[in-house]
């Protein structure tokens, strides 16, 4: 498979040269040129499939630089947890992507990226540099993942102040190859700070760097493979119609890679995108005007992002056209107050427990449920509770017990470089790790 950028104007590169790169020399974001288009016969028997089966047919069309027998490990390797789809209500479904090490869906990105660029970088001399940009659930999802790979050194780059103590013990606590950067900025910042840094060519002579944020491609493919799995589900308890599918959204990289399995044919009937009162694209499906904000606070905090970064990966496969992506997409803006109550509604009526970003999705669902009853509808559920007990507690009025890892977690001592919302600072602080 071959990689263009959505600028246009970097064209024909390969899978270890756009994993290594992670934004496109012109500034866009890589994009496959061609979307594989999956067999009448692998979706035939979707339901008889393991999550690692389906991974490894869907993979495979895009990495043709990495052996059938790596690839198979690097699999079997990096989703190494179940993702089970559970049943809230009538037709109403959540898909749990929060049994990895960090307990957030970001382990999948994470986890296969950090493979995929562990077998191109073997044997070779020279260090790759990642940045990163995040509000919480990344960084340490990227911490885990890339803990220990060798020839890969990562920076975290996370506002201060702005995550949670339990997310900012997960990203402050490795060592090793992982340096935590604490910024006296927002999140918005941060994610500033990266591009600046991946689009620095001096600094990139010195250190070379890539990217480990959703604009990273390696982090999107991963993910598209748990929209077949979610599919697979439904088929194995008899549901065949094409489901609606609910992604709580922040910079867009999750709802693009299930927008990814569509094109290559997974029968989906419709996507919503569910946001917090940061609601660029649900405005932007309304209106059809773009209009970046600076991001504000909520308690959906992975969520709270003012620029989405893939909505140009987006904007490429619906050819800039927002009427059909509209018939693609349906946008939701959830506010905290909403989130909550349906915390509350959900725990009442189920027992069923969902963390803030995932009953931004729930609220989304059963808003859009008003509209259309035969079809099921899956919630991808992006975080376990544990990991926003301070807000989750209160709400439910129980006590949510931390899972082992992040009690592990919670025990280590934090270990950061504090820096200002400044690049120079920040590239001062990098050039003192060459
Ligand atoms: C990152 C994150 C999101 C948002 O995902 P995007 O791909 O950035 O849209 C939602 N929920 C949680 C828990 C997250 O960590």
């Amino acid at each position: 498979m071959k990689f263009h950028s959505t600028n246009k104007k970097s064209k024909n590169f390969s899978l270890p040269e756009i994993l290594c790169k992670g934004l496109a020399p012109d500034g866009g974001l890589f994009m496959p040129d061609r979307w594989p288009k999956m067999p009448k016969d692998f979706f035939a028997k979707l339901e008889s499939l393991s999550f690692r089966q389906i991974a490894f047919s869907v993979a495979k069309n895009f990495t043709n630089e990495i052996p059938a027998k790596k690839l198979k490990a690097i699999i079997s390797d990096a989703f190494n947890f179940p993702a089970p789809l559970r049943q809230i209500g009538p037709n109403l479904f959540v898909l749990e992507l929060f049994h990895g090490p960090t307990m957030a869906f970001k382990d999948f990105g994470a986890r296969f990226l950090a493979r995929s660029l562990g077998y191109f970088l073997q044997g070779q001399k020279t260090t790759l540099n990642i940045i990163v940009a995040t509000s919480g659930d990344t960084g340490s999802a990227v911490a885990s993942g890339f803990f220990n790979v060798p020839n890969i050194k990562v920076f975290i780059l996370y506002p201060s102040g702005k995550v949670s103590p339990l997310q900012e013990k997960q990203l402050t606590t490795y060592g090793g190859n992982i340096t935590a950067l604490e910024v006296k900025g927002s999140f918005d910042d941060c994610q500033k700070l990266a591009k600046q840094v991946l689009s620095d060519t001096e600094l990139n002579k010195a250190m070379p760097f890539s990217s480990a944020n959703s604009i990273n491609f390696g982090r999107l493919l991963p993910q598209s493979l748990y929209y077949f799995w979610a599919c697979a589900q439904l088929k194995a308890l008899g549901l065949n119609q094409p489901p609606v599918i609910l992604v709580p959204s922040g910079n867009f990289g999750n709802l693009f890679a299930g927008l990814m399995a569509k094109k290559m044919g997974l029968p989906v009937y419709k996507f919503v995108a569910a946001t917090n009162i940061n609601d660029i694209v649900p405005k932007y499906l309304q209106t059809g005007k773009f209009g970046a904000k600076k991001s504000k606070k909520t308690i959906s905090n992975a969520m709270d992002v003012g620029n989405p970064s893939n909505f140009a990966r987006i904007l490429e496969l619906f050819n800039g056209d927002y009427k059909l992506m509209g018939q693609n997409i349906a946008g939701y803006r959830v506010t905290d107050r909403d989130t909550k109550k349906t915390i509350k509604s959900i725990y009442q009526k189920t027992k069923y427990i969902c963390d803030p970003h995932t009953a931004v999705g729930v609220t989304a669902a059963i808003r859009f449920k008003g509209r259309q009853d035969e079809r099921p509808i899956v919630v991808l559920s992006t975080a376990h509770p544990a990991k926003f007990r301070e807000i989750v507690e209160r709400v439910v009025n129980k006590r949510i017990l931390l899972p082992k890892q992040l009690r592990r977690a919670m025990k280590k001592k934090k270990r950061s470089v504090c820096i200002k919302n400044n690049y120079q600072d920040l590239k001062k602080v990098l050039l003192q790790n060459v």
